[in-house]
């Protein structure tokens, strides 16, 4: 039985990992600074460890054969618009501690958790955006602050496998949604953010929107995210790889799908002053499809209706959702 480690475990991305590895045959340890917020872990072994200090990464890595990194501090825009400092401070510090604790105890293969937002600011101005393959980060432009720390890490998996030959697998996500994600506090994504906006809006009501709407991108979910990392991580393939959906939206299409998911009409108030980032990313799947043969089978409509059901149930559950606000921020 293969020993394995996801960190992160407590997140929302990793939490579903650890059931995945579990039902495949996996020995799993999960490691978070948190318990999983909204389900219980199913790993065999879990441990709250604080992954910026260097003898918790050594302390996690024991007696593990692969590791899935995917501890970070992150949310959607908003809040990585407005931590920078400490997104790549603590970021930092946890890819360099857990690839050298993987390397000091002979860790077979690690999963480093990349993201959409290496790509270059450039290539990203028009929301009828060319589809980014994987070549397209360089010449480098990321996203300010995370982005900056994700191609970083990037480049230190690619030299800790051409130096030490450690194994090292790098997927570049292309937003990932689903159920048991953050819905609220100001680190949520936007699927999730629209879900509870509407979620919480009277039928006829108003929702607030971050930027004119027209900004674009594409969404994957959860389930297919997981079986991509897998496929990965049972690959050769030692260079970074998209896993994202490949279906451009506006950000006012989204809308429109959860509203229908909803059952509602809400109409759109546009907020020019908030964070909206680049305008427009797309995920080109050629590579991914040639190199694991995935490709997301989770059409968008059907995974917005299960994440608006499940954040409707966790609303209603917490008892917000009798007061019934025409407008909603
Ligand atoms: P998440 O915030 O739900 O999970 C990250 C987890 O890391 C959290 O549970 C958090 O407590 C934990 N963590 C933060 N600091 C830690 C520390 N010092 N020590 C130990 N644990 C710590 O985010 P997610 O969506 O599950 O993302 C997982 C990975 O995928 C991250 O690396 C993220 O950057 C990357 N990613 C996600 C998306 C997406 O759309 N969700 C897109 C691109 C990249």
């Amino acid at each position: 039985m293969k020993r394995v480690l996801v960190t992160g475990a407590g997140g929302f991305i990793g939490h579903h990992l650890v059931n995945y590895l579990v039902d495949h045959g996996y020995w799993v340890r999960g490691v978070d600074i948190k318990r999983p917020e909204y389900a219980e872990t199913r790993a065999h072994e879990f441990e709250l460890l604080d992954l910026r200090r260097w003898a918790n990464c050594l302390q996690a890595t024991r007696g593990i054969d692969e590791v899935h990194n995917l501890a970070a501090n992150m949310g959607g825009i908003g809040f990585i618009e407005s931590y920078k400092a400490e997104i790549m401070h603590d970021n930092v510090l946890i890819n360099i501690h857990m690839l050298e604790a993987a390397r000091l105890h002979g860790v077979q293969r690690y999963l480093y958790t990349s993201s959409a937002c290496v790509y270059p600011g450039y290539r990203q101005e028009s929301p009828d955006v060319a589809p980014l393959k994987e070549e397209d980060a360089y010449p480098a432009d990321p996203e300010d602050g995370y982005g900056w720390e994700k191609l970083y890490s990037e480049r230190q998996c690619r030299h800790y496998t051409e130096d030490y030959g450690l194994e090292t697998r790098v997927v570049r996500f292309h937003n990932i949604y689903g159920p048991l994600g953050t819905y609220d506090g100001g680190r949520e994504k936007s699927p999730a953010a629209l879900c509870r906006k509407i979620a919480l809006a009277e039928d006829g009501g108003e929702i607030e929107v971050w930027g004119d709407g027209n900004q674009t991108r594409s969404y994957c979910y959860i389930d297919d995210c997981v079986e991509g990392i897998h496929r990965l991580m049972r690959s050769e393939h030692r260079e970074p790889l998209n896993v994202g959906s490949d279906r451009l939206v506006t950000i006012n299409e989204l809308v429109d799908i959860v509203a229908r998911a909803a059952g509602k009409t809400v109409t759109r108030r546009h907020d020019l002053t908030k964070p909206q980032g680049v305008r427009g990313r797309n995920s080109d799947n050629s590579r991914v499809r040639a190199v694991l043969g995935w490709e997301p089978a989770t059409e968008l409509e059907v995974g917005l209706d299960r994440t608006y059901g499940w954040i409707q149930s966790q609303l209603e559950a917490a008892g917000k959702l009798d007061r019934g606000p025409v407008a909603v921020v």
